[in-house]
């Protein structure tokens, strides 16, 4: 009988997952893709096959299904009818946060959940709802494994200089650090790019993750040494929705002038900032790269002008840079973003082909640029269940 592994990544109102077939030698292959949107208001299923054929697509009652537990046991049965001769060996989840402790993935046990626990107030908004598709499951079939895979593990390799703010010693302590996000798609690109770049994965290169959130990494030997995601998923680059990098006054001006919550601030930093609050139109950056408005173009100019920037500071940590590499919804699917990335990248020895940045490369530099430029597609969902595989020795 066939072992497949299961992707859980749970978020406020949503619950993402993945089914995996694990053959007996060679790479697993997705079987199933879904998710349920509008937990708490109006829960709504979707799930495609391998191929991207649609299986399923359910609105369901909000009075029936109204958390992570209650969806989760309906697409385990629809999951189970479909895949009658498998059998579930384990789910693998991403967590958000393994806080100072964890610098890799861990089978879920009750005292490993007590200490992730202690990571809520690090990242309120994501792990607990991580946590609670973990405590779903348990429900459903208390005996399935279950590991856990971070999105700060990968970045425990920073050296610890790197890993502070300037403030008392007492907050670096207590946890008041930068952690770095995005761990598990620099993860799988790092794991790719000896069988894509293998004269440059070995030696400096910065990966842009550059979706409705976007980040930078850092690394060295496929190991990461800087990150533009510190303490939370708020700092750094522009995003979607998110301002990124900021002076702290700010927010103290936000309280002590406008005299906001901190509940209107989080909302503020986290739904209504980044190419949406700059634009004033939206979030989608296929919308703005189509707008004719002024200031779709002024947001799309930030997003790259703070890339540019990140890019300079993250070559310094460097020492130099071997290799720029593309990744996620906007770093593998705008063609247009990549060049003028790379066009303010031409400092750094960069100089984009153009025709082979339209196919989205996967090498996008020209031959002769001294320091080469990629798009990898990214998959965190695969990494998950790489770890899973491997702890659970399938
Ligand atoms: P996340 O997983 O963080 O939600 P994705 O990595 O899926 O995000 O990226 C989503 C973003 O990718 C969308 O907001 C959209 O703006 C952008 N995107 C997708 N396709 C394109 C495209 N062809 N051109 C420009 N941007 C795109």
């Amino acid at each position: 009988m066939e072992n497949l592994i299961l992707v859980l990544n749970a978020g406020s109102s949503s619950l993402k997952f993945s089914l995996f077939a694990v053959p007996a030698a060679g790479e697993m292959r997705a079987v199933a893709v879904g998710q349920v949107e509008g937990l708490g208001t109006a829960p709504r299923l979707k799930v495609k096959d391998g191929a991207g054929e649609r299986i399923a697509d359910e609105q369901w009652d909000k009075s029936e299904v109204s958390g992570h537990a209650q969806a989760l046991q309906r697409i385990a049965g629809l999951l189970r009818s479909r895949f009658q001769g498998s059998v579930l060996a384990g789910v693998g989840h991403r967590v958000v946060h393994g806080g100072p402790d964890y610098a890799a993935p861990l089978l879920v046990t009750p005292e490993a959940m007590r200490r992730l626990e202690d990571f809520i107030p690090l990242a309120p908004l994501h792990q607990p709802h991580n946590l609670a598709a973990i405590r779903a499951v348990q429900e459903v079939q208390p005996e399935l494994p279950q590991v856990a895979c971070f999105d700060t593990a990968f970045h425990q390799t920073q050296e610890r200089v790197a890993q502070f703010y300037g403030l008392p010693y007492e907050y670096f302590e207590q946890g008041v650090r930068r952690y770095g996000f995005h761990g598990l798609s620099y993860e799988y690109i790092a794991a790719a790019l000896p069988g894509i770049a293998p004269a440059v994965a070995g030696g400096r290169v910065v990966v842009a993750h550059l979706g409705s959130g976007a980040s930078m990494c850092a690394m060295h030997a496929g190991r990461s040494v800087g990150s533009s995601m510190g303490f939370t998923a708020l700092d750094g680059l522009l995003m979607g929705t998110r301002p990124g990098n900021m002076d702290p006054g700010i927010v103290l001006y936000l309280l002590q002038q406008e005299g906001m919550s901190a509940k209107q601030i989080e909302d503020l930093l986290y739904k209504r900032s980044g190419l949406l609050g700059l634009s004033g139109i939206g979030n989608d950056m296929r919308v703005l790269l189509a707008s004719e408005e002024p200031r779709a173009r002024l947001a799309i100019d930030h997003f790259v002008y703070r890339i540019s920037r990140e890019l300079g500071a993250l070559a310094a940590v460097l020492g130099g840079l071997d290799a720029l590499v593309f990744t996620a919804g906007i770093g593998e699917n705008s063609a247009r973003i990549r060049q003028l990335v790379c066009e303010k990248a031409r400092w750094l020895g960069i100089k984009i082909d153009e025709a082979a940045n339209e196919l989205a490369g996967p090498r996008i530099s020209s031959a002769g640029s001294g320091t080469s430029a990629w798009v990898v597609p990214t998959n965190e969902e695969l990494m998950i269940a790489r770890h899973t595989r491997k702890l659970l020795a399938l």
